[in-house]
């Protein structure tokens, strides 16, 4: 015990570490030994040898490898001025970015919120009905409104503006060659919409050149014709000009990077997706919706979670389960900070800035191509155009090359005058910015003198126009920071999600400028910092997985599973054997499975299970034989979904691959494996890794994520590529496309994948990897003598989870799990998962960062509660009005002058000793009622009464 202290620096992974082997003895073997007999004098100065400050030292050597330029290549991705307020208090914040995404609305009012705000702010600044609470990034954003529409109609043939940004074309085209939509690239004039066979178009409003037009005429004539538009815009221009909405677009999509999130070589930032109210059950990813609480009060849960994949695996809208809520949280405060007021003066000091260059750029001897914009430029040269960017490079200044030749300008919120002076002088101008702009007179007003000024207010609701003081900024995030259960509070057991530490050390490097503040699209000799990173990075997933190449283009988990099957496709294609397209998936997998192998244009053959959670082999025999004319694919999880290491695996692999199908492995619970087996050497083609699970990088309320694949060699050619970056790829490539908007997809999350890599190494790996499983055997053996463990090895043991069986309780005690997991909130944590991968159960993991002290708080929870439900079962406790059903209890039912249940306040809300009150979590809210708010969809910020003034809380709190 005295070995059982909290938080060991460089090791705080590892809180069990040191008094491991004879924790392992005692478990497993019944034996006690002397734990210091097992701790060598070695390991113990070893322990302390990889230091943080040296890994940081290592990591700041190579971020200042990376040439901070001024970047001005617009293309979706611009400089942006992050408040320091949101920096400091949500960002770099573990209570903001450590929580889950937030399936248990009781513990997660704070994010909610905030990802309200977001929707709500999205649908203002666009004009449009309903948005969701964000996807990976402009991109697949796109893509997916291609897909919305395909599903909507059923057409076969969607049209795409050439003028779209180029990587937002290669997404939506790769994602419509696996899904079997032809993609049409035209300018609008030519779009012939009357043969009623078109499904959707797209178009970029203001286009890839900067150019504002008018669409109305193209929307008027695809709506008559049954074609659905989709608007891919900017939210910054919106503050100036008229919103999509207006004009009549079904879905508008785009990034909020530039509301407040760096540029971050190419991601992680928040993709915004809005449709029309009549669509709402088509849109793609979540959705925080309005509904009541057990009391009646209006509160914020996700909604129609019944599009989802959980649920609709291969028929759901999207296979998008992570999205980018941190950073959508990011925007969102942004736009709660700066008011309706402040972002239309950031974005009039923008085109301000973009008029004074352009008037002098003309000056100057340059032809514009566009005369309305917004704030890029489209120049067609007056001089060479290598002088110009020569002189760009001795400035350090970075501009846009167009495939025709013409420069490209794209200003954003940090551009001073000076740096105005700089790019006019770039151009040749001889005056500087401010003799052209006081020679440029009142009339001069851009679009604002144009039928294109927006005139509708936005953001005018009140959470836009409370907190626009640093004081009141501060303290509204944390007052919805304190409404959620994270990591800071305790073990958030989820099964399949791995909900481990996040150091501090591993997330400082996040706010680098080193990281930060670069342009995805830069030279490659300025980014060599990044570059060294993916290639140290690949070097170490390699070694782990036992694959021989890595593609960092996947931005989460589900778009590596399409990743990788797209791969398999493609390779399966080029060796001529197009018909191969049947994916043989276990009915226990992972929902995103199913809606990935959908996508990636597969046909899907579900698998049974047998009765200890295995793959059933007879079956999958089978299946094999029926399917093996055209079998391209198994997709399979291990350790298997229900928390078992499957003995069979090495012959699952082998025989696929006998009857010509490729393996895809679910590398999501690599927590079990990392150093102790791989994928590569059982018999797996491809897998991707959940970084944001495995590997650390914080889940963030629902992302961001990373969903890198690995892959062996045979499939390495086929990996994606890009249109803007040239990627380093073989002589005999035949890149599958383009997965993500940028290049190595969230750029700025790896160094934290990286730095834990590092400071574990080999040998800190695998001992995570046995600390988790043993953590796990450890739980499921003080729970089972309360709760059925569902699956065991063959041995006995489970892998890193386990399930627990609460089905049973329903008759006995009209208990489910829902009234367990709500329960448990009482006690201060989080619910395990909840009914997958079979229904009514409970699957729990507890990684190895949990000491054991937090694990048996855990178990002793449970098992408190398992007594509650023997008190129903034996009738001495009521069977509707009970801890159980009532759960979760606020402070404000705790404190009601009326209390009339059959069990005590004491019993409510401190049902064990260690729920102190000094250090009790209270859920902010009663039980959800779900079904009224999916039956009264509302998602956005609702009218004012429903809202408490920020000082009430306390007051109830105090008095
Ligand atoms: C988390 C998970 C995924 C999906 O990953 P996302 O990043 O959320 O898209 C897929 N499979 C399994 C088994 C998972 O646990």
């Amino acid at each position: 015990d005295d070995m059982n202290h909290q938080g060991m620096g460089p090791n705080s992974n590892l809180m069990l570490s040191h008094y491991f082997p004879q924790y392992l003895a005692y478990i497993v073997f019944g034996l006690k030994i002397n734990i210091w007999s097992c701790i060598t004098f070695y390991d113990i100065i070893f322990s302390f040898q990889s230091g943080e400050g040296e890994i940081l030292e290592t990591l700041h050597n190579i971020g200042s490898k990376n040439k901070i330029w001024r970047s001005y290549i617009g293309m979706g991705y611009y400089n942006c001025s992050v408040p320091q307020a949101i920096v400091r208090n949500l960002l770099e914040n573990a209570g903001w970015v450590t929580q889950y995404t937030p399936y248990q609305p009781e513990v997660s009012q704070g994010r909610l919120e905030s990802l309200l705000n977001y929707q709500t702010m999205v649908c203002d600044m666009t004009g449009m009905e309903v948005a969701n609470a964000s996807l990976l990034d402009e991109g697949t954003a796109a893509a997916e409104a291609m897909q919305l529409c395909h599903r909507h109609n059923k057409r076969r043939k969607f049209y795409v503006d050439v003028r779209c940004h180029p990587q937002t074309r290669a997404v939506v085209q790769t994602r419509a060659n696996y899904t079997g939509v032809v993609i049409e690239l035209k300018l609008p004039h030519e779009m012939d919409f009357s043969g009623k066979d078109i499904s959707g178009v797209l178009f970029q409003y203001p286009d890839t050149e900067g150019k504002v037009e008018d669409f109305t005429d193209l929307v008027d004539r695809a709506h008559q014709n049954g074609t659905l538009v989709c608007c891919a815009t900017d939210l910054l221009a919106l503050c100036l000009l008229k919103p999509p909405g207006e004009f009549g677009v079904d879905v508008a999509l785009g990034s909020s990077q530039r509301f407040g999130v760096p540029l971050y070589y190419g991601g992680p930032h928040a993709a915004f997706f809005a449709v029309k109210e009549n669509l709402v059950r088509l849109m793609p990813g979540r959705m925080v919706g309005v509904t009541r609480d057990a009391n009646g009060k209006e509160v914020y849960r996700l909604a129609l979670q019944t599009r989802e994949q959980h649920i609709r695996r291969d028929k759901a809208t999207s296979n998008i389960c992570t999205a980018q809520a941190l950073l959508a949280n990011m925007a969102a405060m942004y736009g709660v900070y700066h008011g309706s007021n402040g972002l239309k003066h950031i974005a009039r000091r923008v085109h301000n800035a973009t008029l004074i260059l352009a008037e002098g750029l003309k000056r100057a001897g340059h032809t514009l191509q566009h005369d309305l914009f917004f704030d890029t430029l489209k120049i067609q040269c007056g001089c060479e155009v290598k002088e110009v960017f020569d002189r760009a490079s001795q400035r350090k200044i970075n501009l846009r090359i167009y495939s025709d030749g013409k420069i490209g300008v794209s200003l954003d919120e940090t551009v001073s005058e000076r740096d105005l002076d700089d790019l006019l002088w770039i151009f040749g101008c001889e005056s500087s910015a401010e003799l052209v702009a006081e020679s440029m007179g009142e009339e001069t007003r851009g679009i604002l003198s144009t039928a294109f000024k927006r005139t509708s207010k936005f953001l005018t609701h009140q959470v836009f126009n409370s907190y626009h003081s640093e004081t009141n900024i501060v303290r509204y995030m944390k007052r919805l920071e304190n409404k959620d259960i994270s990591l800071v509070h305790s073990m958030i057991p989820l099964g399949s999600c791995t909900m481990k530490l996040n150091s501090s050390s591993e997330l400082t490097p996040i706010t680098w400028k080193e990281f930060a503040n670069i342009h995805p699209f830069v030279p490659l000799d300025q980014a060599q910092g990044y570059q060294q990173l993916f290639k140290e990075l690949e070097r170490d997933l390699c070694e782990i997985t036992g694959y021989d190449k890595i593609s960092f283009q996947p931005n989460s988990g589900a778009q590596g599973e399409y990743a990788g099957l797209a791969a398999i496709k493609a390779y399966l294609n080029a060796k001529g054997e197009h018909h191969r397209s049947v994916c043989l998936i276990p009915k226990s997998a992972h929902g995103t499975n199913p809606a990935s192998a959908q996508m990636a244009g597969m046909k899907i053959q579900p698998v049974e299970v047998d009765k200890n959670g295995s793959i059933d082999i007879a079956h999958l025999k089978a299946m094999v034989e029926k399917h093996k004319d055209n079998l391209a694919a198994i997709m399979i999880t291990y350790p298997s979904t229900n928390g078992v290491f499957e003995e069979e695996i090495s012959d699952v692999c082998d025989l696929i691959h006998k009857h010509g199908g490729q393996v895809y492995l679910d590398g999501a619970n690599m927590n079990a494996q990392v150093g102790l087996c791989r994928p590569g050497d059982y018999g797996s083609d491809v897998s991707h890794l959940n970084l944001h699970k495995t590997f650390c990088i914080p889940h963030g309320g629902g992302g961001p994520g990373m969903g890198p694949i690995g892959v062996k060699s045979h499939l390495a050619p086929y990996l994606p590529t890009h249109p803007v970056v040239a990627l380093q790829l073989d002589a005999d490539a035949s890149p599958l496309g383009t997965i993500s908007a940028a290049p190595w997809g969230s750029s700025a999350i790896l160094p934290i994948s990286w730095a834990y890599i590092k400071m574990m190494g080999g040998k800190g790996l695998k001992h995570a990897s046995e600390i988790a499983i043993l953590n796990a055997n450890y739980m499921a053996k003080r729970l089972e003598k309360h709760y059925k463990v569902l699956f065991r090895g063959a041995r006995g043991y489970v892998a890193h989870e386990f399930i627990l069986d609460t089905r049973p309780f329903k008759k006995t005690a009209n208990v489910e799990a829902v009234d367990v997991a709500k329960r448990l909130q009482d006690y201060g944590f989080h619910a395990p998962t909840m009914s997958w991968p079979v229904a009514g159960t409970l699957m729990i993991e507890p990684t190895e960062s949990e000491d054991k002290a937090e694990l048996d708080r855990f178990c002793d929870a449970m098992i408190n509660i398992r007594q509650e439900i023997a008190e129903i079962e034996e009738g001495r406790m009521d069977s509707t009005i009970n801890p159980l059903k009532m759960s979760p209890h606020t402070l404000t039912c705790i404190t009601s002058p009326n209390w009339d249940r059959p069990y005590s306040r004491e019993v409510a809300a401190f049902p064990l000793p260690f729920v102190k009150p000094e250090s009790k979590f209270w859920p902010t809210i009663a039980r959800i009622d779900d079904i009224y708010g999916d039956q009264h969809l509302v998602c956005t910020c609702p009218p004012m009464e429903v809202y408490e003034s920020p000082f009430s809380e306390q007051k109830r709190a105090t008095s």
